[in-house]
């Protein structure tokens, strides 16, 4: 039995692309209503040439449903103990790194010195559930962060339906959990031990999510790990599930491109800025409404080109170290090297040279 749910089911689209010729690229850029036929043409090597062209559309899609703006957050990671064993990633177990967590205390002083940066809209990361920090430990942070920030999201282990409901009481607006990877075989392989290996399981939390109440969902693919093109169309089809079965939540797409990190991990399918470029146009052009994130994982010159051209949602000033912000270590590893290191008011001052104006409050929260 498959372990694949019934919406996904990349490979006849996969051949699309390959198939695509130009006439089929300019039907896409000006569909009313692109679906996965012209999300495909517009992954193929002939759209990579006609990369203005998609940029240009991409950039009209942006401002017509987003404005000149662009949404503003921050990363707070609360521990890096993890009982996960992901390859890619540095603070798998086998990691020989110091772990730690955050006290209440560090905790308050990381979410001040947010504050002092006008930060409202925070994310809340550990790693795999692990006995120093549990479900009850991530719990007690979001119910800290509520007070403070009128947005509070978390990005750490897949959770049961109930664990949603509860989190979503103590004050999370929404979640954001990538896929890492929609080929099952290459999922087994990556996800060496821990609760993440399941496959079917981890697919499913954000449908969990959404049931228990959260008002959003952020999904994505780690670049670099599988075929950019398999995995694009996947994502697509997990937005569009998404979309169709809770058409009262929202998502948003993100981009996390595999970093350089302490295991020394290489991945097996580069994806370079031109390529990057191009699945962003192809997500904006054919998810319009839908917010696309990316994070300073990228570099500096890569995000300003990317911002409000499909991009309208951006981290800043990220720490990837636990108590980053106040509380660093200097013998620690980040869970990946961050490239784009500008403060807020250096960032803010590029945006507004772009004409594009940075916003850090969430609207969504005054209405709730
Ligand atoms: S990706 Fe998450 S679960 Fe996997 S090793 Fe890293 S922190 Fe742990």
């Amino acid at each position: 039995m498959s372990i694949r749910p019934d919406w996904l089911d990349p490979e006849p689209h996969v051949a699309r692309v390959e198939a695509a010729r130009r006439r089929d690229v300019h039907a896409a850029l000006a569909a009313e209503q692109p679906g996965i036929a012209e999300f495909a043409a517009l992954l193929s090597s002939t759209a990579a040439g006609e990369l203005e062209a998609m940029a240009q559309r991409a950039r009209q899609l942006t401002r017509g449903h987003f404005g000149n703006t662009i949404q503003l957050y921050a990363p707070l990671y609360l521990s890096n103990y993890c009982t996960g064993g992901c390859s890619y990633c540095g603070f798998s177990s086998d990691r020989k790194q110091p772990r730690h967590k955050l006290t209440e205390e560090q905790c308050q002083a990381e979410m001040s010195a947010l504050r002092q940066m006008h930060i409202e809209e925070i994310l809340l990361l550990t790693g795999e559930r692990a006995p120093e920090a549990d479900f009850e430990f991530l719990c007690n942070f979001v119910r800290a962060a509520a007070v403070h920030f009128p947005k509070v999201t978390v990005e750490a282990f897949g959770m049961t339906e109930e664990e949603y409901r509860t989190l979503n009481e103590a004050g999370c607006t929404g979640i954001t959990l990538y896929q890492e990877t929609y080929d099952p075989t290459l999922y087994e392989a990556c996800h060496r031990w821990g609760e993440k290996r399941d496959f079917a399981t981890r697919i499913a939390a954000p449908d969990r999510a959404f049931r228990a109440g959260l008002r959003t969902v952020g999904i994505g693919a780690l670049l670099g790990l599988g075929d950019p093109i398999a995995e694009s169309i996947s994502l697509y089809q997990h937005a569009a599930h998404l979309m169709k079965t809770h058409w009262q939540g929202g998502i948003s797409v993100s981009f996390p491109r595999l970093r350089p990190e302490a295991g020394g991990f290489q991945p097996p399918h580069p994806v370079d800025e031109k390529r990057l470029a191009q699945l962003i146009f192809a997500f904006r052009i054919c998810l319009p409404d839908v917010p696309l994130v990316l994070s300073t994982r990228e570099s500096a010159a890569f995000r300003d080109g990317m911002a409000g051209i499909g991009i309208n949602k951006m981290s800043v000033a990220s720490r990837t170290t636990v108590g980053g912000y106040e509380n660093g270590r200097a013998e620690d590893n980040g869970q990946f090297e961050i490239d784009d290191g500008r403060d807020v008011e250096t960032f803010c001052t590029m945006l507004r040279e772009q004409q594009l104006e940075p916003v850090f409050k969430n609207w969504d929260a005054v209405f709730r």
